[in-house]
């Protein structure tokens, strides 16, 4: 049995601290929002009244938070000072790779471990315990945490050093978030030349332009009965995540000064998408604007 500090019990954390529980760890659970805490404590989640004295006894401090700069501000801010020496802090909320290596450097210097540990896989991953974990870590740190990563996820990947892990899950989600766009275009490109969507899905769902944009996600109702498409795009990931995430392989790809024009544009294509209709819908809804400006 582990203790464990989950901080962050938003729509990710609290089911990820959930199964936690479940499998029998010691786990005591804090937000800064009040309302989570008492979502959490309904669940039956113990929670504590601050960050610090969740963290205080801890072998593990899990953080799941919006963005770098929470992680950044809670770990300067208490989260490290209060901590046993030698805890190891897991840090799966999506950052960039700059933030996810700063939180590791404050971490060690506090004489802690750290490892950055995104996740996908969304809440239905969370809440099944089914998410992919994308780690960053030394080897003995990425071998400490596996048993609890298995916990809440069935694909645990060790991607090198720190910052790796972010660096995997952002790569992934600029492929995913391009070839969103690339499918729904053809979609509206085929309705313009007479092709019917099922007719069109059958070639390229079996084709080499196959992928899970297609084949999971399909941005036209009737083809993948599970897809958005079929519930007016209710999420599944929204708009709001991609563009949060296209927006840090924005970063990347300045940062690296990466030629991905395409990686650019589609960070522009979903942040206007956010922006508008599609901060609350699935990130496949961009097809409507894409019909809309046709
Ligand atoms: P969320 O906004 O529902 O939850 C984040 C929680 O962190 C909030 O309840 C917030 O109050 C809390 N928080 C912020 N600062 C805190 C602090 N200092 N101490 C304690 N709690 C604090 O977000 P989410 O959907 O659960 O996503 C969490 C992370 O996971 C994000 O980085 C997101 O990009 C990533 N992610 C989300 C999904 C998804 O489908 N929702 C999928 C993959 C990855």
């Amino acid at each position: 049995m582990t203790r464990i500090a989950f901080l962050g019990l938003g729509h990710m954390g609290l089911p990820m601290a959930k199964n936690l529980l479940a499998a029998g760890h010691e786990v005591i659970g804090f937000d800064v929002v009040p309302a989570a805490v008492d979502a959490a404590s309904a669940a039956g989640l113990p929670v504590a009244q601050f960050g610090v004295d969740a963290v205080s006894g801890a072998d593990v401090v899990i953080t799941m938070f919006p963005a770098g700069k929470h992680v950044i501000a809670a770990y300067q801010d208490g989260l490290l000072a209060a901590a046993d020496p030698g805890t190891l802090f897991i840090e799966s909320s999506t950052i960039a790779v700059d933030e996810a290596r700063a939180a590791h450097e404050l971490a060690i210097e506090a004489g802690h471990r750290n490892i950055d540990a995104p996740v996908s896989g969304g809440v239905v991953g969370a809440e099944n315990g089914t998410l992919a974990f994308m780690v960053g870590g030394s080897d003995e740190d990425f071998a400490a945490a596996l048993p609890l990563l298995e916990t809440m996820g069935k694909r645990i990947v060790h991607c090198g050093g720190p910052g790796l892990g972010q660096a995997a899950k952002v790569c992934n989600n600029m492929i995913l978030g391009i070839s969103q766009i690339a499918v729904a275009e053809a979609f509206v490109l085929g309705e313009r030349l007479g092709l019917e969507h099922q007719a069109l899905f059958d070639v390229v769902s079996q084709a080499s332009g196959q992928c899970w944009s297609i084949t999971t996600n399909c941005p036209v109702p009737g083809p993948v009965p599970t897809s958005p498409a079929n519930r007016d795009y209710q999420p599944g990931f929204a708009g709001a995540l991609m563009a949060k995430d296209l927006g840090l392989a924005l970063q990347a790809i300045e940062g690296t000064g990466t030629d991905a024009q395409m990686g650019r544009l589609a960070q522009q294509i979903y942040a206007t998408f956010a922006a508008g209709s599609g901060a609350g819908r699935d990130f496949s809804g961009i097809i409507t604007d894409i019909r809309d400006a046709s």
